[in-house]
């Protein structure tokens, strides 16, 4: 399995073939696109019935070894039976099957179709990022320990991804962690769980200002070329590959405990932001998964939703970037969405280098075939499955407390904007699974609001806010932030 760039010329790709654990480690292609397989493996109908048997983590592996081909099936094995384990994923809910890694419940089976919550968010950190990241955690480890090589993860969060990534990769031998969040600006339950962690590895670093400030320290110190390559500085953000991969297994899972045969289809509606959740979904389907439709559900942040609706991508500046009520995806624009479009005009790297040349000079593109747009091709969305809503802050309140009258569970905000979209896209014979994307506890200011009472927290999250906390303070400064981090590389 090779893989190529979504703007590499065939030139280029044929003196350059990568490999999957060539690509782990890295983010951006050289040439600025993001790296996609030649071709996407296909799954036959014997297969998934042979599928229907295996656990998670059977399940995981199988789908990863047609990715992951140059990495030993026994190792493939061992990494997964390792990740995908009742330990790891063991925050589902009192009535939940621990075991089933993402259980599924079914909230409706009406006359309006059937409506199914796949839970994502039971990892470590209650979001659906673990269910990557801590693959990812496993993998960084191996390949590194191969190479005999360090790395050091330098990031910036607001929240659930530099919590997802320490968790991930706290006591990984050859990683170091050094995450930025903007000081005193997060949630007291947030800023517990990261600056909780005691592991040596892990480096919290609280900045004084913003998180556009600590975005820029990272550009700062990504930018000193000579700098990064010496202190072997990496990232995990949602555009790495592995991180999409290992999305994919969900889709079949959620799939195969939907239904009893493979002439059964069923449609997912996906809490999105930066298009990484959804794109897992949406290379399941092009390898032959029976998914009807692939619902992107936003906030406020509509920029995907927009764009499914009109074939208009048009990035947001930050002043019409709005702080909402489900944090993670309050994007300005969809890191990942470039993977789709290279699909969507025919895999053609060109136009898709000059399309997001564009996204840069422009603010974004318009394939709606309009007299003067820049193509046509949003009249193929539909074959992709491809459709959209949005939800605003009072229809978040109003579908929890919905979710909480009716079937007695309290969801989190980012949920109940998928639920609230799926439902105006549900169908008779095609089950619906919108996929959980973190738990309640995480977003309790809003449940409060919501159902006049706080979120139930999962057993060990109780006095989270009153464990010891390991972090550093730094003002906003470039040359100190590198100081900090050669010292504790020692490299
Ligand atoms: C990251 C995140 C999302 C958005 O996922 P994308 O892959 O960026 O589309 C949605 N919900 C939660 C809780 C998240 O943490």
């Amino acid at each position: 399995m090779h893989y190529v760039s979504t703007r590499v010329t065939s030139a280029s790709a044929a003196r350059n073939p990568q490999q999957f654990s060539d690509i782990l480690l890295g983010g951006l292609a050289p040439d600025g696109g993001l790296y996609l397989p030649a071709e996407y493996p296909q799954v036959t109908g014997a297969e998934l019935d042979a599928w229907r048997k295996l656990s998670y983590a059977e399940l995981a592996f199988e789908i990863l070894r047609k990715f992951a081909t140059d990495i030993p099936d026994a190792d493939l094995k061992d990494l997964t039976a390792r990740t995908y384990t009742p330990e790891v994923y063991r925050n589902a809910r009192a009535d939940e099957p621990a075991g089933d890694i993402t259980p599924l419940r079914v909230l409706e089976d009406g006359p309006q179709g059937k409506l199914v919550l796949q839970a994502l968010s039971n990892g470590p950190t209650l979001a659906f990022k673990d269910m990557a990241m801590q693959l990812l955690g496993n993998l960084f480890e191996y390949a590194l320990a191969n190479n005999n090589d360090e790395l050091n993860i330098f990031g910036a969060t607001s929240g659930d991804t530099g919590s997802a990534a320490e968790y991930a990769m706290r006591g990984k031998r050859g990683v170091r962690v050094f995450m930025l969040s903007p000081h005193k600006k997060m949630s007291a339950f947030q800023t517990a769980q990261m600056f909780s962690l005691q592991d040596p590895n892990i480096f919290n670093i609280a900045v004084e200002g913003v998180f556009d400030d600590c975005q820029d320290l990272v550009k700062a110190v990504s930018n000193d070329l000579e700098f990064k390559a010496r202190q072997k500085i990496g990232t995990v953000n949602s555009i790495n590959w592995a991180r999409v991969v290992a999305q994919v297994v969900y889709y079949f899972r959620g799939y195969l405990l939907a239904t009893a045969s493979n002439e059964q289809k069923v449609s997912f509606t996906v809490p999105s932001g930066n298009f990484g959740n959804i794109c897992a979904g949406h290379i399941a389907r092009m390898m032959g998964l029976p998914i009807d439709k692939l619902v992107a559900a936003t906030n406020e942040n509509d920029v995907l939703d927009e764009f499914f609706r009109t074939g208009v991508y048009r990035v947001r500046k930050s002043s019409e970037t709005f702080h909402t009520s489900s944090p993670s995806m309050d994007i300005s624009k969809a890191s990942n969405f470039e993977r789709f479009v290279y699909e969507l005009v025919g895999r053609d790297a060109e136009r898709t280098h000059a399309l997001f040349r564009k996204v840069d000079t422009h603010g974004g593109f318009d394939l709606s075939g309009a007299p003067d747009s820049d193509g046509d091709e949003f009249k193929h969305v539909a074959k992709y499955g491809f459709q959209s809503g949005r939800s605003t802050h009072a229809d978040r309140l109003a579908t929890i407390r919905d979710i909480a009258d009716n079937y007695g569970i309290t969801i989190d905000t980012h949920t109940a904007d998928g639920i609230k979209v799926a439902r105006e896209h549900m169908a008779p014979g095609v089950p619906m699974i919108v996929l959980e994307t973190a738990l309640a506890a995480k977003f309790n200011e809003t449940i409060l609001e919501a159902l006049g009472q706080d979120a139930e927290r999962p057993a060990g999250f109780e006095d989270i806010e009153a464990l010891p906390q390991r972090f550093v303070v730094m003002p906003p400064d470039v040359s100190l932030m590198k100081a900090y981090i050669a010292e504790h590389t020692g490299l």
